[in-house]
């Protein structure tokens, strides 16, 4: 069995160990050791990462009960790890220190929840990003406000963190959170005052060092609520790119850095009214082109302002001064959407061979037919003039 460094000091970053076992397959090469500060993927939490040897060691895990070390299978590395029985191991503290903050402000946020509402935590995850946690009971804005501002209040009291062994006498008398049967000794982290939780994760030693919770995102989720929060360095970066965005948009919009919403709001109003007004102006343009088409056995006309339902509507005025048809085309790129559209021709014929003509697809009533197509205009046009029409 593994010695696990990482149960009692979270901050031990360098080891030494012996290798009890090594095998590979074609993407790794598995390492066993005696003992390691590496933690292993579990309980919601990616693994350590860092050097063991000279070699990288990309992901920990626990397999049958035993806690192996990762390694790219490369002719390099497996020379680099031949006839090796005792290893340096190195810790990416960095990553390491990431993950102690989100899963101690984890803790205190899942305490604080379940002191103030009696909600569980039922679901966590902490990957390389957002932290997610996952409360059986509905929590609103103000309840999260609530809880987020107590949680930073208990890191700025920067209580100290405590790993506890408990006998199993001692385990029936405490009541603590995520209680299921483990065999063996159970792992207990108890921040006073505010939770006790069976854990088997590297936690901060005070909560200070966790820095700052943010509450990013929440949402009703399996009849709960899945809060995504994060900590410490991660809150930093993700409010400093946030706020930049902000800055942004308050540059864009001449606005000040606490009215932007309100400044694109206005902007969102603007431009809808704008695009009420283009639509109003473009019907009374395409009402004046159309009186000003002069009659014809057909017309074909191409327009990239027969946007949406205008195409049709402008075929239609077309109607009366066509004795064959009048086709009318809106695209661009050698794409079209058409409308075709008659009085005295049978249009299902014409629709099919225009479509085998140019990869179209659509159809319609005998009087109008509507699709899309793909060809040149001046193709298009030619094949529309020349096509003999038998009724
Ligand atoms: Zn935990």
């Amino acid at each position: 069995m593994t010695e696990r460094l990482y149960d009692a000091d979270s901050y031990l970053t360098e080891f030494k160990c012996k290798v009890v076992s090594l095998y590979s397959n074609d993407d790794n090469i598995y390492i066993e050791t005696d003992r390691t500060a590496f933690f292993p993927e579990g309980g919601g939490q990616t693994s350590d990462i860092g050097e063991l040897g000279e070699v990288h060691v990309e992901n920990v895990q626990i397999i049958d009960g035993k806690i192996l070390h990762f390694v790219k299978n490369s002719v390099e590395n497996a020379e680099k790890l031949k006839n090796q029985e005792v290893l340096c191991g190195k810790i990416d503290f960095k990553k390491r220190f990431s993950d102690m903050q989100q899963h101690s402000g984890e803790h205190i946020f899942s305490g604080i929840v379940h002191s103030l509402y009696g909600y569980n935590n039922v679901g966590f995850h902490l990957g390389s990003e957002i932290v997610t946690l996952d409360f059986d009971g509905e929590l609103n804005e103000d309840d999260i406000c609530k809880v987020e501002n107590l949680v930073n209040k208990t890191i700025w009291d920067n209580i100290e963190i405590r790993v506890l062994f408990p006998t199993v006498d001692e385990l029936k008398a405490l009541t603590y959170r995520s209680k299921i049967e483990i065999e063996g000794q159970v792992r207990i982290v108890e921040i006073p005052g505010i939770d006790v939780c069976a854990c088997c994760a590297p936690h901060v030693n005070r909560t200070g060092e966790i820095g700052i919770v943010r509450v990013v995102n929440f949402e009703r989720y399996k009849g709960g609520t899945r809060v995504s929060i994060l900590c410490g360095e991660r809150a930093l970066y993700d409010l400093r790119h946030k706020l930049k965005q902000n800055r942004l948009v308050s540059n864009l919009t001449s606005s000040k850095q606490d009215e932007t919403a309100a400044a694109v709001e206005r902007l969102k109003n603007e431009n809808e009214k704008l695009k009420y007004d283009i639509v109003g102006l473009t019907r009374e343009l395409l009402s004046l082109k159309s009186e000003s088409i002069k009659a014809d056995r057909r017309i074909i006309i191409f327009d990239s302002k027969l946007q949406g339902k205008l195409l049709q509507d402008f075929a239609i005025s077309l109607m009366d001064k066509v004795t064959e048809f009048a086709a009318c085309f809106c695209g661009e790129n050698g794409s079209y959407r058409y409308c075709i559209v008659s009085k005295q021709v049978n249009l299902q014929p014409l629709c099919k061979a225009l479509n085998t003509a140019f990869s179209g697809r659509g159809g319609g009533k005998p009087e109008i037919v509507q699709g899309s197509l793909a060809g040149s205009e001046e193709a298009i046009r030619n094949f529309l003039s020349q096509l003999a029409i038998s009724n």
